[in-house]
């Protein structure tokens, strides 16, 4: 697809979050239509699209109605079912490609990947015994983290050692028995992220590298400019773009990276969608990743993705989110809710951004 979309079309978005709900809203502003297929009624994307299909992501009459009814389709969240996202292929561009699913549902694929290219991450070993994980903690002087290779997220699904396993086959077994990677502790001074574009044409475009604060495995803040050199950005961005051409990517990525204290890089991962620490372009940029994402995927031009002023944003979590009227009050703040009926614990409600203007 190179021709623009034309308007009016219909976008087809699998994933009913927050991050389907901004895709949705940025789709709208270029007048094209958003059709969400996601299990939960009235979600917080469906609130804001032109229609849900209430079905699984896997369901084959909802994945076909969903080709049917749409132009193209794209995805909010990786775990979206492989299959699911071939079937969809056969009949309808799908973009981000599906094999972008596949490399970053695993993260033994993923970090394989990775290292196959270019781009520097921890060292790690596939972990599918309890002795398997007395060696990797061996071979990694005693500490390291082991996670889930597939569908953790938020900090779910991992253990940290720091001084070798007391009893290798209880810990191995309390991960519940899955595919799992050992990493080795990576002693980060700070954490960043860059979220670039691709279009199907090939052109390339890069937001500055956003430092990320994480709090109880959830993404807290992220601060632009990171405090980061010149040349760890340029090398952040230039790993991003690797990624998009080795995966012939089309839309927007969000990739993760540690900062070492030599200013060296080591990605933890990558997420082929927009990304959390991405929010801050809706209110520093003048084209935020939703654009970006949808500008991708309709084969329009990508926008400058120059940012206009220095900015912090952070989440709204649980009952943070009672917080908005008095951030309502503050200049310069650009307030952002997700439409969520009930302030769970550990629940992302929303998210704001303080712009600093110079
Ligand atoms: P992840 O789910 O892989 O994104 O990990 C969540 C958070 O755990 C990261 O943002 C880091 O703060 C921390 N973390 C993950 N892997 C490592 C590692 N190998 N070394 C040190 N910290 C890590």
């Amino acid at each position: 697809m190179t021709k623009p979309l034309q308007q009016n079309s219909t976008i087809g978005i699998i994933g009913g979050g927050q991050l389907g709900r901004m895709l949705a809203m940025a789709a709208a502003r270029l007048s094209y239509r958003t059709v969400i297929l996601e299990p939960q009624a009235d979600c917080p994307a469906a609130q804001v699209a032109n229609r849900q299909i209430v079905a699984a992501y896997d369901d084959p009459a909802a994945l076909d109605e969903l080709a049917h009814v749409s132009a193209v389709v794209t995805y909010e969240f990786e775990n979206v079912p492989v299959a699911a996202a071939e079937r969809l292929a056969a009949s309808v561009p799908v973009f981000p490609p599906p094999r972008a699913l596949k490399v970053s549902q695993d993260r033994l694929t993923e970090k394989t990947f990775l290292n196959d290219i270019g781009v520097k991450t921890a060292d790690f070993r596939a972990v599918g015994s309890d002795g398997d994980l007395a060696a990797g903690l061996a071979a990694f002087g005693g500490s390291g983290i082991l996670k889930t290779r597939r569908l953790g997220y938020d900090g779910k699904g991992q253990r940290l050692f720091r001084d070798f396993a007391d009893d290798p086959a209880g810990d191995f077994a309390a991960m519940g028995g899955v595919p799992l990677i050992l990493e080795k502790f990576v002693p980060f001074d700070r954490e960043i992220s860059v979220i670039a574009a691709r279009a199907a044409d090939g052109a390339i475009a890069a937001f500055d590298p956003a430092e990320n604060v994480h709090r109880h495995g959830i993404l807290h803040s992220s601060t632009l400019p990171a405090s980061v050199s010149p040349a760890t950005a340029k090398a952040a961005t230039e790993a991003a773009f690797s990624i998009l051409e080795a995966l012939d990517y089309v839309g927007v990525i969000g990739v993760e990276f540690f900062v070492l204290g030599d200013g060296g890089l080591l990605a933890n991962e990558i997420a082929p969608r927009v990304h959390n620490s991405g929010h801050w372009t809706e209110a520093a940029c003048a084209v935020s990743q939703f654009e970006q994402h949808i500008r991708a995927v309709v084969a329009l031009p990508l926008g400058d993705a120059r940012r206009h002023c220095d900015c912090v944003m952070e989440n709204l979590v649980g009952d943070d989110v009672l917080r908005a009227p008095e951030l309502l009050r503050e200049p310069d703040l650009v307030l952002h809710l997700y439409g969520k009926a009930e302030a769970r614990p550990g629940r992302k409600m929303g998210h704001f951004t303080r712009l600093r203007p110079t």
